[in-house]
């Protein structure tokens, strides 16, 4: 879970409509509270190459540090197969936690059992304690009810702040949260409440942007958004797919043959639900996919032989601006065209810096995620111009797709 909120748009209406219990509400003084994290952060040569999970992570340690609560903080950390091994342990974690948390991370060698129980005693009033990795007992991914007793037992209260593992049934993600009275941490808090305010109760028109390689692999995601949004603009490679399915030639552009009655169904099925779908009118064509292949910039009705789809075109540009002018909330994943390649960025960069500039502006609510739509987003030069930038990955999507997520499902 990696995101971003920008305060210049707050989201208190929706914080009054949230069906779940925030840290507000939590009577955390002098009580263990197990803190599901996600802490699975990259290590390099056994060190910590990026921080950003620990850092998101801060907010909610110094707010139940400074209620004075004994906190215990659970995380996977990798996929351990047969029990522990050193490759996968959290131990070096708490070096890199406390560094960032200005205070001491104490450590103990197993998340359940005498170990755990004795690390816990020892807590004082604000002190941190971290667990080991919950993957190294195999009823964490089973979510077996003898091993959720086991860290029940462990604490008074549950918060979880960990959106990104929260499409997974886990005892520490979700079979936690009925044992115990259950509340949303910080991170977990401005997640909800940013999707929230992108889908769930939006401000209307709502704009989506879909954009990436393939359709295959955004069927859900396109089927549930074109129920719950005015316009679905749709980019990148899965464009091609829906061209063709309109007929037009796409040369040697990535275009998904075999889905050609599915681009069709999910252009019916938005019509149905008075949802305008938004295809390129122009697009930049190169004969070889690398960056700085010479190209040039054709109507999508003379797309030739030998030629790739690439980015959009500026008549395109032009045209999904003038519809950002119009929206309330945009919601994106995937970018429009083949980022990584210069100059094929062009398009992803002009849409995301007017969707930046509206936002800084008040007028727009601009939610995002997704892999790839980070770091198009952060090439772009955007990030930190967009309400919310969610770096979930796996569960952000899920979510797009529509799929309740059982770790949020649990603190309702
Ligand atoms: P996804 O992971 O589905 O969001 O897809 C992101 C990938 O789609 C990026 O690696 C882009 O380079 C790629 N992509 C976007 N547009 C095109 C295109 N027109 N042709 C080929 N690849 C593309």
């Amino acid at each position: 879970m990696e995101r971003r909120v920008r305060h210049r748009f707050r989201f208190d209406q929706v914080c009054s409509q949230m069906t779940f219990r925030t840290l507000d509400d939590a009577p955390v003084q002098g009580k263990r509270v197990l803190l599901r994290l996600d802490l699975n952060v990259p290590i390099e040569n056994g060190r910590v190459s990026d921080a950003t999970r620990i850092d998101r992570a801060l907010p909610t340690l110094r707010d139940l540090a400074a209620k004075g609560a004994r906190i215990v903080v659970l995380s996977h950390f990798g996929r351990p197969k047969n029990g522990p091994d050193v490759e996968n342990s959290l131990e070096p974690v708490a070096a890199v936690l406390a560094a960032h948390l200005h205070a001491p991370v104490a450590f103990a060698h197993d998340c359940i059992g005498e170990v755990a129980h004795k690390a816990i005693a020892a807590l004082k009033d604000g002190e941190v304690l971290l667990l080991e990795n919950t993957r190294f007992h195999k009823g964490e991914e089973k979510n077996d009810p003898a091993f959720v007793a086991e860290l029940a037992e462990l604490g008074d209260i549950y918060v979880n702040d960990a959106f990104s593992a929260a499409h997974r049934a886990h005892a520490s993600t979700e079979g936690l949260a009925h044992k115990l009275p259950a509340y949303a941490g910080r991170g977990m808090q401005a997640e909800l409440e940013a999707l929230s305010a992108a889908l769930e109760k939006p401000q209307r028109p709502v704009a989506a942007v879909v954009g990436g390689a393939k359709v295959s692999s955004k069927l859900d995601l396109l089927g549930n958004l074109s129920k719950k949004v005015d316009f679905l603009i749709i980019g990148g490679g899965m464009a091609n797919t829906f061209l063709a399915a309109e007929g037009k030639a796409v040369g040697k552009s990535l275009c998904e043959k075999d889905l050609l009655d599915t681009a069709r169904a999910i252009v019916e099925a938005a019509r149905a639900a008075k949802c305008e779908i938004v295809l390129p009118v122009d697009v930049v064509v190169a004969k070889e996919f690398k960056a700085h292949a010479p190209s040039h910039v054709v109507s999508v009705d003379h797309v030739g032989a030998d030629e790739m789809i690439l980015d959009l075109g500026p008549k395109s540009v032009a045209r999904i601006e003038e519809l950002l002018g119009v929206v309330k909330t945009l919601v994106w994943n995937g970018p429009f065209g083949a980022f990584e390649l210069q100059p094929f960025d062009a398009g992803t960069n002009a849409v995301a810096k007017v969707a930046a500039g509206l936002t800084d502006a008040g007028k727009l609510i601009t939610v995002a995620g997704g892999g790839d739509t980070v770091s198009a987003l952060n090439q772009a030069g955007v990030g930190e111009h967009f309400t919310y930038i969610s770096t979930a990955g796996g569960a952000f999507l899920e979510w797009l797709e529509g799929k309740p997520l059982p770790g949020v499902e649990a603190l309702k």
